[in-house]
């Protein structure tokens, strides 16, 4: 996971979006961050911190509503530990222009496992199966992130909120 593809994709002398790396704070557990962004289309982009990035997906719909259902979370380049800080306006013209707004932010425990064993949170990112426990503050409790593929074949995630 790098910031390559973030990088390529922002021009830092227009936008104010963060370009480095540097960690945000340093916290004993891992964050998550959800930013509504009133982009062309308005999504919400989930990010959950792994090693020195964000790993990051965004949710078109639903994430306000019907929180038991099931979301498609469309996988997005890795951003910076501080980008969970940003918000603000990305000027027009600029990749993903429009208002960025932090609509949640917490910590998370990685839950994930496979065969009854616990696994490392980017094992569970490479089997497509992510089990988390949200402590945010519209965010809370066990969520899930699975691949399935689409009926066109293309592996998609899906963002599922576990029922009491
Ligand atoms: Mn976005």
């Amino acid at each position: 996971m790098t910031l390559k593809k973030y990088k390529s994709k922002r021009n830092f002398t227009k936008t104010p979006e963060p370009s480095d790396e540097t960690s945000a704070a340093d916290q004993n557990q891992p964050i998550f961050v959800v930013q509504k962004h009133f982009a062309s289309h308005l999504h919400f982009d989930f990010r959950i911190e792994t090693g020195k990035v964000l790993k990051s997906w965004a949710i078109p719909k639903g994430l306000e509503e019907d929180i038991y259902a099931k979301k498609l979370a469309i996988e997005t380049e890795d951003h910076p530990i501080e980008y969970a800080n940003f918000e603000g306006e990305i000027p027009k013209g600029q990749y993903g222009a429009g208002k960025v707004e932090i609509w949640d932010k917490g910590i998370f425990k990685n839950i994930s496992s496979k065969d009854g064993k616990e696994i490392s949170l980017n094992q569970a990112i490479k089997n497509g199966h992510i089990n988390l426990d949200l402590k945010g503050t519209k965010l809370q409790g066990e969520y899930t992130l699975i691949f399935y593929q689409d009926k066109n074949g293309k592996k998609q995630w899906l963002f599922i909120k576990k029922k009491r």
